[in-house]
């Protein structure tokens, strides 16, 4: 991905796949999303309901993703009707909502990427699922599978980015761009449920750019420090970048109350990781 790049969420059929629900296309700087969506470019990633499973198998554009690209979600009112078996052959994530929480545990250790989806439900649902599955990330000693949004904050903080939960919600501003099923452009899916639309497809960047949505999204950040509210002098805004903030700036308690913990205890384990590893670097290395 070149720096400007654009990453599109859009319904598969845009981009003439019949095998799925969803899919991302990189669309370069240069070019303009309105035609370049319309040449049918490769999908980088696919979200695709479990009742496509056996289709999908064979089909070639789900072959040629990388691990974890294939999203398989189940609706959050369902039982996810899947095997292990057959996520981990098509080497595909398993997005789950709190209701799915039961089979976080029994996935992971079979070898599915899990991904926990749609983080205000999990955490009004209630925060022990959060917990639990953080606790499975970190100290299990069978699991060998990332459990999202946990191995993304771990990766930030090894990294020493900042790879935000708006990051690894897919929900940057000039980054991450949805079209919905009815043709409006929104950032994210997040937006889309909450009515925030950037305008329709054929209204062209400059139109989405000069919106009210556009505008509040960008300037979310900078308000933060400007106004310096509770998030601005959070210990977690790294991590957190504000996503508990519901109307924008305004930090929700119930999130931070679930959250923080969950921010300290991942960074607490991440020191001691990285204080163990260089504890046997230097004796591997004496000198
Ligand atoms: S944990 Fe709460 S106060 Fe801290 S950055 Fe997130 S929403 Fe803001």
């Amino acid at each position: 991905m070149e720096p400007g790049d654009r990453v599109w969420n859009v319904p598969a059929a845009h981009v003439g796949l019949a095998c799925c629900e969803r899919a991302v296309v990189l669309v370069p700087r240069t070019e303009d999303p309105r035609v370049f969506l319309t040449t049918q470019p490769p999908a980088i990633a696919l979200e695709a309901r479990p009742e496509r499973l056996g289709a999908l198998s064979e089909h070639a554009a789900a072959a040629d993703l990388a691990a974890g690209m294939l999203a398989v979600r189940p609706s959050p009112d369902e039982e996810l009707r899947a095997s292990a078996a057959e996520l981990v052959a098509l080497r595909a994530r398993v997005v789950l909502a709190p209701r799915h929480a039961p089979d976080v545990a029994r996935l992971a250790l079979s070898g599915v990427m899990v991904e926990l989806r749609d983080l205000w439900a999990w955490t009004l649902a209630v925060a022990g699922p959060l917990a639990d599955a953080l606790e499975l990330y970190l100290s299990h000693p069978e699991l060998e599978v990332p459990i999202e949004p946990f191995h993304g904050l771990a990766r930030g903080m090894g990294r020493r980015e900042g790879l935000s939960l708006r990051a690894i919600a897919r929900e940057v501003v000039r980054r991450d761009w949805r079209l919905t099923e009815g043709g409006m452009v929104t950032i994210s899916e997040r937006h889309e449920q909450e009515g925030a639309f950037l305008g329709r497809l054929e209204d062209g960047d400059a139109a989405w750019r000069s919106s009210d949505v556009w505008r509040a999204a960008e300037g979310r950040e900078r308000t933060h420090f400007l106004e310096r509210t509770p998030c601005a002098v959070c210990e977690h805004w790294l991590a957190c970048g504000g996503y508990g903030a519901r109307d924008g700036t305004v930090a929700d308690p119930t999130w931070c109350a679930a959250w923080m913990p969950l921010f300290a205890r991942l960074r607490s384990a991440f020191a001691l990781a990285v204080g163990v590893s260089s504890e046997a670097a230097s004796a591997d290395y004496p000198g």
